[in-house]
């Protein structure tokens, strides 16, 4: 017989509100061990007691089968003397000892609520907010912390006997679930009409499925806000909501029942199914499959569909209701206003656009929108390193619902930072020691609304994170409104930081990367320190630091903004930059189809330099292609004309690919477009089809990429190449671009934690400012 030996365990992470107590109380009682759990202000404190044995095997399992919501980020255990006392318990918490743990995002009911919520014998059968500790609502309904109902909107529903009784009992799935209810004392679900009339009805989810069958527009309250629904097979009802939202072509998000019914509209790879049926039930980019029922308004011209399975038990009622083959599930706004989270704002903000409102009385208290994200065949995220084959392999578009409140874990110790992120696709980013913690996708600040959304998550971040920051980051673009936002906060140090210097250094603190770095940072916009609008810059970069030393040759942004939503007008600039005003000459349909009046205008301003900022954006590189390609002259979102462009690529394996020139200057080089439009220009009048010329673009431009990264690293030895900006999100590039310097022997790192677009932005700035603060 072994001696009896006692061991002290120390665990942070998400441990706290997650099932972890119960977890190890049954793992003590199974091996038979004395001693106790804790919660502590970083997690939790437990102390086991036995024969020396059973005490090994306790502390090797006790990582190994945690609850699906639990994430251990750093444990140690030690010997201490034994003291023989007798059963495991679970001792009370005290007040103000967990107020610096993590909150767990909000996640999808588990299977065994499932079950149960099917049940007819289960006393939750069809109970709409049915959770457990391994699954439902937490950050969303968090008003402060410590986390506890107390301090969650769920404080005004007290438990009846029965939910109390599972409250307390560890052995119970719902011990301590902060969410606990049930049809007796918890929230209740109420059909209302466009006016926001109570409409009566025995089963209100049943009734809202009958009127989304036919054909009606409902606005559904969710865990992070409303969306607003309609058959996705219905393309009256479709258009209908494109109307109600002002949404021209920009893809709607759909929600299928099962992955049998996306795989009847979708391509699904392994890791994409894993992705749609994990806990964080993300929005999950999928290609399209060509016949299918969906409406195409759903996605017009988009090669992928955003699809989702139903997370809440709300939505599978609903679908158990409906039979749908899918609904259209997007975010319950205007455009691209906030989404609405309070009820009688809903009916305010969505009247006229939604016809009935399917409402609850739990109160979403921090909006929350839906994640989107892709599978990524070639990039190994880091949590996947760090737990090998645990979590399928992703890249985030938006990093929301699900993930946040989640921290990036660094490997440097930060001071208090709060970085304030970009303008489009904005987060903010507060630090605390190892962890930065990147707040839900608030979107496009130019709105009042969005502005307004952003400071109310500056301050609950701070409380609930229990930061008070010492510096403050921001972008050095001086109209965005977050900058305008930081220069207004005088009473703390700020610290300017360069957009795609942001982006390299996000890239690198989540790969965990020191030193100094090759960046390939590709975007639309980012204010440069010359004042021009950078996009397709080459970066060494350190924390620190960067020095600019590649990037595409500069050309007028005719009429700046509007160069962006008008991709015809940067194809002129390219053809007036590299032919002169001869190119309206050129034996090419998009010369041919110009209006001659509009073009002299344009390139007038260009020449004179009227409201025509200079450019080296990636982005709008892209753009001039597929206006000058006869893909989109025009667009009606974000990135429309370059996600097109990429969708076109056709005719793979041969070799003629476009050529550009790179360029000495100073101790760098200019990436000359020049060789690309004359040879462009030429397959354009040899009808050369749009899907070929994306293809010899892209693969030219990979190229040229390839080529400047390797003339540096021969220069400078750098090793290390960071792959950063939203232009990343174009897979093929990616990819290409990635396989092209492994091929070479160099280490590519990419993002698989935080957006390589804007979303991301906030995580650099932060990282920029540790490293330049005094
Ligand atoms: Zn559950
Ligand atoms: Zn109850
Ligand atoms: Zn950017």
């Amino acid at each position: 017989m072994s001696a009896r030996v006692r061991k002290a365990i120390e665990v942070t992470g998400i441990v706290q509100g997650v099932g972890f107590r119960p977890y190890v109380y049954r793992l003590a009682l199974q091996h038979n061990l004395a001693g106790f759990i804790t919660n502590t202000a970083a997690g939790v404190s437990i102390e086991v007691e036995g024969p020396a044995e059973a005490v090994e095997d306790f502390v090797s399992q006790l990582p190994v089968e945690v609850p699906p919501l639990a994430r251990i980020t750093q444990w140690a255990a030690s010997d201490i003397p034994a003291r023989a006392d007798g059963e495991f318990r679970i001792l009370p918490s005290q007040p103000g000892e967990n107020r610096r743990v993590l909150i767990s995002p909000d996640v999808a009911i588990c299977d065994d609520c499932l079950r149960e919520l099917l049940d007819p014998s289960d006393r939750r059968f069809h109970y709409p907010f049915i959770n457990c500790t391994n699954c439902g609502p937490r950050y969303t309904i968090v008003r402060d912390i410590p986390y506890d109902r107390a301090r969650t909107s769920m404080a005004v529903f007290p438990m009846c006997a029965d939910c109390q009784h599972e409250y307390d009992d560890p052995l119970d799935r719902r011990f301590h679930a902060q969410p606990n209810a049930c049809w007796k004392c918890g929230p209740q679900v109420e059909l209302w009409d466009g006016e926001g009339n109570r409409i009566e009805a025995a089963e209100p989810i049943a009734e809202a499925a009958v009127r989304l069958q036919a054909g009606y527009v409902v606005a559904v309250k969710g865990l992070g806000g409303f969306h607003l629904a309609v058959d996705a097979t219905n393309p009256a009802a479709v258009s209908r909501l494109r109307e109600g939202k002002r949404r021209v072509e920009k893809p709607f998000a759909i929600m299928a029942p099962s992955l049998k019914g996306v795989r009847s509209f979708c391509e699904l790879s392994d890791a994409s199914r894993g992705l749609l049926e994990s806990p964080e039930r993300p929005i999950v980019l999928l290609r399209k499959k060509s016949a299918c029922l969906i409406a195409e308004l759903v996605a017009p011209f988009n090669p992928e569909y955003g699809v989702f399975l139903p997370y809440t038990p709300l939505h599978f009622l609903l679908f158990a209701a409906g039979r749908f083959q899918a609904l259209v599930m997007t975010s319950g706004n205007i455009s691209e206003e906030p989404i609405a989270i309070d009820n009688s704002e809903a009916v305010a903000r969505l009247h006229g656009i939604a016809d009935f409102f399917l409402v609850h009385n739990r109160d979403v208290l921090l909006r929350c929108d839906d994640s989107v994200v892709r599978a990524c065949q070639t990039v190994a995220p880091l949590c996947e390193r760090r737990v090998a084959g645990h979590r399928p392999t992703l890249q985030f578009v938006r990093r929301s619902r699900g993930y946040v409140p989640v921290p990036v874990f660094l490997n440097q110790d930060l001071p208090p930072i709060l970085a304030v992120g970009g303008e489009l696709e904005n987060t903010v980013c507060l630090t605390k020691g190892r962890h930065a913690f990147l707040s839900q996708h608030i979107g496009d600040l130019e709105n009042l609304e969005s502005y307004c959304f952003f400071e109310t998550t500056i301050s609950s971040f701070k409380r609930i994170l229990e930061v008070e920051p010492q510096f403050l980051a921001y972008d050095l673009h001086p109209d965005y409104f977050s900058t305008r936002w930081a220069l207004g906060q005088s009473s703390i140090k700020r610290i300017g930081v360069q957009h795609h210097h942001a982006h390299i250094t996000s890239c690198m603190a989540e790969n965990h990367l020191d030193g100094k770095v090759i960046g390939v940072a590709l975007d639309g916009t980012g204010y440069g320190t010359d004042g021009a609008v950078w996009g397709g810059e080459v970066l060494l970069a350190t924390y620190a630091d960067f020095e600019r030393i590649a990037h595409l040759d500069y050309v007028p942004m005719p009429g700046g903004a509007a160069a962006i939503t008008e991709p015809w007008r940067m194809a002129v600039s390219y053809l007036q930059k590299h032919f002169g005003e001869a190119f309206l000459d050129l034996e090419i349909p998009f010369a041919r189809e110009l209006e001659r009046r509009q073009v002299a205008v344009l390139v007038r301003m260009a020449e004179r330099g009227v409201n025509s900022p200079l450019t080296s954006s990636c982005g709008r590189l892209f753009d001039a292609v597929s206006a000058l390609a006869g893909i989109r002259k025009r667009v009606n979102y974000e990135a429309q004309a370059a996600i097109e462009l990429e969708a076109a690529i056709a005719g793979e394996g041969e070799d003629a690919v476009y050529p550009f020139e790179l360029r000495p200057e100073g101790s760098g080089w200019i990436i000359d477009t020049r060789p690309l439009f004359v040879a462009l220009v030429n397959d354009l009048k040899c009808d050369v089809p749009a899907g070929i010329v994306s293809r010899r673009f892209h693969e030219g431009f990979v190229d040229v990429l390839a080529r400047v990264v390797k003339l540096i690293h021969a220069k400078t030895n750098l090793q290390n190449i960071c792959l950063s900006g939203g232009s990343f999100q174009n897979v093929f590039l990616l990819e290409h671009l990635k396989r092209k310097l492994e091929a070479e022997g160099l280490d590519v790192f990419t993002h698989s934690e935080v957006p390589c677009g804007d979303g991301g932005l906030s995580l650099g700035q932060a990282l920029v400012a540790a490293n330049r603060s005094p």
